[in-house]
């Protein structure tokens, strides 16, 4: 029986310790009432789903920014204390004014790190004020978890956000062993010297004892930036987790690819609720396959590589016309970014100028929504949607990728998923895999969806639905912990077990 398939797995590697999560967002939701009360409802985020029965089982600990500004704010500590009490984990505020979080979070999080690893440098703004207001918060978070030491103590840190975390840790004197999990892909050498503070943050990343990626690139990227930077590094061991030798240190490096809570995802798209939205979205397209898009505004995304990838296919494949309907869903994100905004207005100008090319009476092509989902809609969407089209540029993992294959019940939906999204390492023997640049090869892998046998649909997604069943996110804190705690690496499995061993990874053809 495999632990991970039926239900979670409740890790218990290295239970002795105190677990000590650090993010930048607390798991929860702060809302204040009209009398003027805090209301705290907990999160229900991937991370948190796993993390829960964790911290639970061994009473840990959650420290991240709780979601408002000091200045709303004085009392939070007390709120928080009061409201959480039967969470079963405590959790720790790290307060930030408005300006910190505007610098640190939005400036070189979102203007800096965020570009910079999805390989679009020309959109830093390097600003040193940033990397001032970064160091400045990555010591209060390391604040924060210094005064909740228990006696002993595993610190995992999550995020390209609290990446200096470690170094003033260790400035103040801890010795505890710290963790970190990048969810965002590592860029290449070339792209990651550019960076400003490059050595200061390799530094700080090679103070964890544990560091996770996604996928085998991202290590790859980051084995380069470090033998290259810092030469007296020596790299050894092989597979899933392997080593990197420095001061007489030892640090773990392994690929983790993130992933959700399948069962769950599965269950509650089989409610009655989000089966009577499904068929009501399908009755509404009647003899047409219904391809689905959901995205955050995000450049990383490839929306408008996506939308022209349609046309290109509703002018190449006219049989597609009045055949197919695109539904794309865009929610709102960073909009305070310019290039956010810009992108928006780019995104709407396309869905308008193809909306006006090809709509014919009773047919339009694409249906755009810019706002967010309820939950049953959005998994209404994933269950109804003949097909998934999602063609991220770069992208650390993209779960609406997992979601869509875990709520596709009928086992008859197919996925066309960029290359360079996360998922396609795992994926590539059952999506149909494009480069979301080659506006041609989205058009033949939507013509293809299109035309596809039902058996060869059902062969994939029930491939696909496998690997996520498999691999969910039980099975990711499971497999992170358990490098972190194994005596011996030489007997963790090797990456082969959930990556395709038949062909060979076209991702890692490209940056070979
Ligand atoms: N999602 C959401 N609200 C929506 C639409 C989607 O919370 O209206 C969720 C979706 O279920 C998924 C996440 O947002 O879990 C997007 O994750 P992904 O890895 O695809 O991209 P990211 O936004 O993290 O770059």
């Amino acid at each position: 029986m495999n632990p991970y398939t039926d239900n979670f797995h409740l890790s218990t590697h290295g239970s002795d310790q105190n677990l000590i999560i650090v993010s930048n967002r607390l798991p929860i939701v702060l809302d204040k009432s009209p009398e003027g009360k805090w209301e705290i409802k907990s999160g229900s985020g991937g991370l948190v789903t796993a993390m829960a029965p964790v911290l639970k089982n061994r009473g840990g600990i959650w420290i991240g920014w709780p979601g408002i500004a000091l200045e709303e704010e004085q009392n939070l500590d007390r709120i928080l204390n009061a409201e959480t009490k039967n969470f079963g984990y405590r959790l720790k505020a790290v307060h930030l004014t408005r300006e910190e979080r505007e610098k640190y979070y939005e400036g070189f999080s979102n203007e800096i790190i965020w570009p910079l690893f999805h390989d679009i440098a020309a959109y830093c703004n390097f600003n040193p004020e940033y990397w001032s207001a970064y160091q400045q918060v990555n010591r209060k978070f390391a604040e924060v978890v210094k005064q909740n030491l228990a006696r002993s103590n595993f610190i995992w840190v999550q995020d390209y956000q609290l990446m200096n975390v470690a170094i003033h840790l260790r400035e103040m004197g801890v010795t505890e062993r710290l963790a970190f999990f990048l969810h965002i892909p590592f860029p290449p050498l070339d792209i990651f010297v550019r960076l400003p503070w490059r050595f200061q943050i390799l530094h700080s990343l090679l103070e964890y004892d544990v560091i996770g990626f996604q996928t085998l690139r991202d290590r790859r990227n980051f084995f380069q930036s470090v033998k290259t930077l810092i030469p007296e590094t020596r790299i050894v061991g092989r597979g899933q987790v392997m080593t990197i030798r420095y001061r007489n240190r030892e640090i773990r490096v392994g690929a983790f690819p993130i992933s959700i809570d399948f069962n769950e995802f599965a269950r509650m798209a089989a409610t009655k609720k989000v089966a009577e939205k499904a068929w009501y979205i399908h009755e509404h397209f009647p003899d047409q396959k219904t391809i689905l898009g959901i995205d955050r505004l995000d450049y990383s995304k490839g929306i408008l590589e996506r939308l022209k990838g349609y046309r290109n296919a509703l002018a190449r494949y006219p049989e597609l016309q009045r055949k197919t309907t695109f539904t794309l869903f865009v929610v709102p994100s960073r909009r305070s970014i310019p290039q956010y905004a810009t992108l928006k207005t780019e995104i709407e100008q396309l869905v308008g100028a193809i909306n006006g090319e090809f709509t014919r009476s009773g047919w339009v092509p694409i249906h755009y929504f810019f706002r967010s989902l309820e939950r049953t809609e959005l998994l209404a969407y994933y269950r109804s949607s003949d097909i998934a089209l999602l063609t991220p540029l770069k992208d650390g993992m993209n779960l609406v990728a997992k979601e869509y294959c875990a709520c596709n019940l009928e086992e008859n939906g197919v996925l066309i998923l960029s290359e360079f999204a996360g998922a396609a390492a795992q994926f590539q023997k059952h999506a149909l895999l494009v480069n979301p640049h080659d506006i041609e090869g989205i058009a033949d892998a939507i013509y293809r969806a299109f035309s596809m046998s039902r058996d060869e649909r059902v062969a994939r997604m029930q491939g696909l639905r496998q690997i996520v069943r498999k691999y969910n996110i039980f099975w990711w804190v499971d497999s992170f912990l358990k490098a972190a705690f194994a005596k011996d690496l030489s007997d963790f499995p090797l990456l082969q077990d959930y990556i395709p061993k038949e062909e060979p990874l076209i991702t890692d053809a490209i940056s070979a």
